[in-house]
């Protein structure tokens, strides 16, 4: 990969509409993307799984993390970030 295809694929991550954002309660700091009021996806890195404490138990209970989209307090800070213009729902 060029350095400029990989300068175009950041543009498109940020004009695509992905907030870093953090988790109001554990500080997990994730990428985060509304594409509707109802849809939003979130990008976990390896660190912020960690990171949150609701996220560590259900690992810790064997629940596999890549099918929990995210724990309940970054759901609200998402909610928040839209609320305060800070993440777009494009
Ligand atoms: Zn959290």
């Amino acid at each position: 990969m060029t350095r400029a295809d990989t300068l175009a694929e950041q543009r498109a991550y940020l004009e695509g509409g992905l907030a870093e954002l953090r988790c109001g309660r554990c500080g997990a700091r994730v990428r985060a993307k509304k594409s509707s009021p109802q849809q939003t996806s979130v990008q976990w890195t390896t660190a912020a799984t960690r990171e949150c404490d609701e996220l560590a138990a259900l690992a810790a209970d064997g629940r596999p993390t890549a099918l929990v989209p995210s724990c309940p307090s970054l759901r609200d800070s998402i909610e928040r970030a839209v609320h305060e213009g800070r993440l777009e729902v494009a």
